[in-house]
């Protein structure tokens, strides 16, 4: 199989980092390869999320012997977990059902030219490499019709903008991943009868894509973690395996033809984003984490061996999602998307259900010093710049958070305990954002932020016993630190 650069971006996504030889930087990280190999294969793809195995599979069916080396004991990545919302245009088959034109040069044109702004508000031109937008654009269809031959099956109805970042505003693409029969991994049993063709989720995408991979004969190597990848000569010469950790056990994978970087970005690695957001200090969460991991260990693999790395900027870009004011508190994600009942295979990595914000102006935001730093109900990114403001506190220079939600319950909730509000009161502003009606007497805001995990649904009442120690719905005690409402 040749490889070259647009191959490996073609039905994968743009995230895809591929390695060929031949890059010229040098590191002091970089390693000999080994003298023993555990595995030979023809391709090692690191990772099995929605990049992974779209490369798998189709490496596998062009004739290669495919090995996935994924992190965790499950397969998927956060696409598992997201959403599900497709947004893959330029042509394709249901596109020309409902008499949509489109084309691979309008899809480009979309996310490279400078005057078309996206309907987030964001200009993709500025950060978008044109040369990995042409490839997209090019093979935005194909992988359209790649995923509904190999199982993922798509709602039944005409495309739209729900749901995705860089969509594209000159026509409708975005396709939704229904469920189907397939468990969903926020309740561990099947989507409803009414939900099962009509729901977006990304257990739509990814679990179709993993039987077929495992069709194909795909073999997985799960609970691998990728350590380190080996060239010819450290900095020189061909890409020839990886190392990685089984468990404690170090094993080398030889690939024969091509090693496959796919391990979902950087911004779980606190190191690494602060290169590009110096404010983004670890009281920051990556969304998933740990399920599914985003330590930037497929870069620094790469720039070790003298790979450079373009297009980082997500973090920067100040727009969208790229950093999320929490709508579900009281778990451990932030995203409303990511709620989890006791049944799922996840919940012991959320924590607890948490609660869904119904209104911003029901719920106060303290910083850490227990002020009240900007109008809950702004989702600019003058929110996050001043969610992120230095404290005042000159033990603690860098990093803002967390934030605790102090106060606001979906519409039914009750709340019923009596807080005290000691030494921070003063710093609480009550606006026309606030309720007037509220008495907020607070112990102190980490109390308060703990009254905020519990599992309460809409109409329900919060879970805490007398001392407002919050629950789990199994009776157990929720940990302070795995109850932020951030
Ligand atoms: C809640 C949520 C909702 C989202 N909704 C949408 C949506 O609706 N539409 C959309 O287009 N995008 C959505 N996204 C974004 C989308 O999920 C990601 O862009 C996409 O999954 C990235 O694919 P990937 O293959 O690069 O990474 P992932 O899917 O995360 O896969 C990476 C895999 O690599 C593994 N890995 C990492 N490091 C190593 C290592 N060293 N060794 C071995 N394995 C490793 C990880 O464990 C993981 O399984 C959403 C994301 C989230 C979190």
């Amino acid at each position: 199989m040749t490889v070259n650069r647009r191959d490996l971006l073609v039905r994968g996504s743009a995230t895809a980092a591929a390695l060929a030889a031949g890059s010229a930087a040098t590191t002091a990280q970089a390693q000999q390869p080994p003298t023993q190999w555990h595995h030979t294969v023809d391709v090692v793809v690191i990772g099995s999320g929605a990049c992974g195995l779209p490369a798998a599979i189709v490496a596998k069916e062009a004739g290669s012997s495919v090995i996935v080396v994924e992190a965790q004991p499950h397969v998927g990545g956060h696409a598992r977990v997201s959403g599900g919302n497709m947004p893959l245009g330029g042509g394709t088959s249901v596109q020309k059902r409902y008499n949509i034109a489109d084309s691979a040069d309008l899809v480009f044109q979309d996310l490279t030219d400078w005057s078309v702004v996206q309907p987030n508000g964001f200009p993709d031109y500025r950060y978008n490499d044109r040369e990995i937008i042409r490839a997209f654009a090019d093979n935005c269809t194909a992988t359209f019709e790649f995923l509904r031959e190999h199982g993922v099956v798509f709602v039944d109805k005409p495309p739209d903008r729900q749901g995705g970042s860089s969509v594209g505003n000159s026509v409708l693409r975005t396709m939704h991943c229904a469920p189907m029969d397939w468990p969903l991994i926020q309740t561990g049993a099947p989507a409803t009868p009414n939900q099962r063709t009509t729901m977006s989720t990304g257990n739509g995408l990814m679990q179709p894509l993993d039987a077929a991979a495992r069709k194909v004969g795909v073999e997985y190597l799960l609970e691998h973690r990728m350590t380190g990848i080996y060239r010819e000569e450290p900095t020189a010469g061909r890409v020839v395996g990886v190392a990685v950790d089984h468990n404690g056990t170090k094993l080398n994978i030889r690939a024969r033809k091509a090693v496959i970087i796919a391990t979902g970005g950087s911004s779980g690695n606190v190191n690494f984003r602060r290169m590009f957001d110096p404010r983004l200090t670890e009281e920051y969460q990556q969304a998933c984490a740990p399920y599914a991991d985003q330590d930037a260990s497929g870069e620094l693999a790469a720039m070790d061996v003298g790979a450079s790395l373009w297009a980082t900027a997500i973090q920067t870009t100040e727009t969208g999602s790229a950093i999320t004011k929490t709508r579900h508190i009281g778990c451990r994600w932030g995203y409303a998307t990511l709620v989890y009942q006791p049944e799922s295979p996840m919940f012991h990595l959320a924590k607890a259900t948490g609660l869904t914000v119904a209104d911003w102006q029901d719920v106060i935001f303290v910083n850490q010093a227990g002020r009240r730093f900007w109008n809950e109900a702004d989702g600019s990114y003058k929110f996050f710049a001043a969610a992120m403001a230095y404290s005042g506190d000159p033990g603690k220079l860098n990093g803002g958070g967390p934030i605790w939600a102090m106060k606001g319950w979906p519409a039914g909730v009750t709340f019923d305990q009596t807080i005290t509000l000691n030494t921070v009161d003063e710093h609480i502003e009550f606006s026309p954002f606030t309720r007037p009606d509220w008495r907020i007497e607070v112990q102190d805001v980490v109390e308060v932020a703990n009254c905020v995990v519990v599992r309460a649904h809409a109409g329900g009442t919060v879970t805490q016993d007398e001392q407002g120690r919050p629950w789990n719905p199994h009776g157990e005690e929720i940990a302070a630190e795995d109850g932020t409402g951030q």
